[in-house]
């Protein structure tokens, strides 16, 4: 497996060091024969070569078998014509990763006051809000005067169905519950085609059980008590608020981890930013990427036939689950380790299982 890995800005290096360190292990640990190589992107890029994104390193992902991003400085890149692209939505929209796929668990040992939890946000990724991505040519938020602003959402029938048909995919292979995510009552025609979409699709999969809530009462819903959902599908903001929360509410931000999924590449990248406030501490929670790392190797392993992907991320899943347990983790998460530390936690506990 050929993986590219593009640490990013902030506490992005930190924890790509970590999750590379594991990816490594984990490859000679289970034979799975990957190879990684690395290329600078967002501000480290811009200095370097004069943009965010050097030309080429499109054709570069799309030739090899994966690709890990670390967090970049999305906030600060505004000028595309000085070379200040968003790498995430570069990623995204020309790799068609139309699927955000980013899980949320509870852990033993850590506190968790609402009880245990194991739930999914699948996220349409393509569309939407997200100004910078839902045009073909300039953007979708416009300055009518200086005062006036217009931002636009685009929701096409393309882009529900393709979302709806993965989340009901992942709900038959998992406890057979769809619940869809909306604001149908006051963006009537947009939530509404979605609604009626993922509703039309979940007919296709007997068995599966489907329910809808809107956005607004899903934040109550989900705080009050997390272990009714199973997958969730919203639109691309919704889902990215929710999938905040709910990462948040499994232990910590820094346990968000999330694949982005289109029909012939993926990419590992944390749910969280960059977090300037906490980079270059050594003290960034890595567990994202790493479990952000260990959804590729399982998406890699499905399509290629190859069930010891999946068995390696198994592993590494439990390594995190077990490192959380026993304390060797970040202090986000109630350990003391830095972030290196709790990578190198993660590796042992992956290589010293004596059978896989
Ligand atoms: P960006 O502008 O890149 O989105 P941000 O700081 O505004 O960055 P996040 O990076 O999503 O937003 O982080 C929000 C807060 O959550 C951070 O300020 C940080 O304190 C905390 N946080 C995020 N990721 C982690 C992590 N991996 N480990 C520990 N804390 C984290």
């Amino acid at each position: 497996m050929r993986m590219v890995v593009l640490p990013g800005d902030g506490i992005g290096p930190e924890i790509t060091k970590a999750t590379t360190h594991v990816l490594k292990a984990a490859s000679e640990h289970f034979q799975l024969g990957v190879t990684v190589e690395e290329h600078p992107v967002g501000h480290e890029s811009l200095k370097k070569f004069g943009t965010t994104v050097q030309p080429g390193l499109l054709e570069t992902v799309r030739s090899a078998d994966g690709l890990i991003l670390g967090p970049t400085a999305t906030f600060d890149f505004k000028d595309e014509q000085n070379g200040e692209i968003n790498p995430s939505k570069y990623f995204r929209k020309n790799l068609d990763l139309f699927a955000n796929v980013r899980p949320a668990r509870t852990y033993p040992g850590l506190r968790n006051p609402l009880g245990d939890f194991d739930l999914v946000v699948v996220r349409e990724n393509t569309e939407g809000f997200y100004a910078d991505r839902n045009m073909e040519q300039g953007n979708g938020e416009i300055l009518v005067t200086s005062d006036v602003v217009i931002s636009l959402r685009r929701i096409t029938r393309l882009c529900c169905e393709r979302i709806a048909k993965s989340a009901c995919q992942l709900a038959m292979r998992r406890k057979k519950h769809l619940t869809i995510v909306h604001k149908a009552n006051v963006l009537k025609i947009g939530d509404g085609m979605f609604l009626d979409i993922c509703r039309e699709t979940a007919k296709g999969f007997p068995g599966l059980v489907v329910d809808d809530i809107l956005v607004d009462a899903m934040m109550a819903h989900v705080v009050r008590n997390p272990a009714r959902f199973d997958v969730i599908v919203s639109t691309n903001m919704f889902g990215d608020i929710l999938s905040d929360l709910t990462a948040e509410l499994s232990g910590s931000l820094g346990l968000g981890g999330s694949l982005n999924v289109g029909v012939s590449h993926a990419m590992a990248q944390a749910a969280h930013g960059s977090a300037p406030d906490i980079a270059g501490r050594d003290v960034a929670n890595p567990f994202s990427l790493i479990l952000s790392m260990a959804l590729l190797l399982t998406w890699h392993g499905e399509r290629i036939g190859a069930p010891r992907f999946a068995e390696a991320a198994r592993a590494v899943e439990g390594a995190v689950a077990s490192a959380i347990e026993t304390g060797r983790a970040t202090t986000d998460v109630g350990g003391k380790l830095g972030t290196a530390a709790t990578g190198q936690a993660v590796v042992e506990i992956l290589t010293s299982a004596s059978s896989h």
